[in-house]
């Protein structure tokens, strides 16, 4: 009865659980340069995500020379743009 099978069967339910609570807080926004879209379910996560896409879409962009308030700025409004989702 409770032999690996089954509680191979509990595991496989918990993870199920537990991707669908995570799907639930993931937050979709698109970049404010292009259309493409990133799914996160934290600001910090997306962030991530679209330093990597600037990276490699948006290079002459990132090779300007903007300044740390300009960065700063582009975080406030993203992030209250993602909070409000
Ligand atoms: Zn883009």
């Amino acid at each position: 009865m409770y032999g690996p099978g089954s509680s191979n069967k509990h595991m496989a339910l918990c993870y199920t659980l537990e991707n669908l609570r995570r799907e639930e807080c993931v937050k979709t926004m698109s970049c404010d340069l292009c259309d493409a879209t990133f799914s996160a379910d934290s600001f910090d996560q997306w962030c991530e995500l679209m330093k990597g896409h600037y990276m490699s879409a948006h290079s002459d962009f990132m090779a300007d020379n903007h300044s740390k308030e300009d960065g700063l700025r582009w975080m406030e409004t993203m992030k209250a743009k993602f909070d409000s989702l």
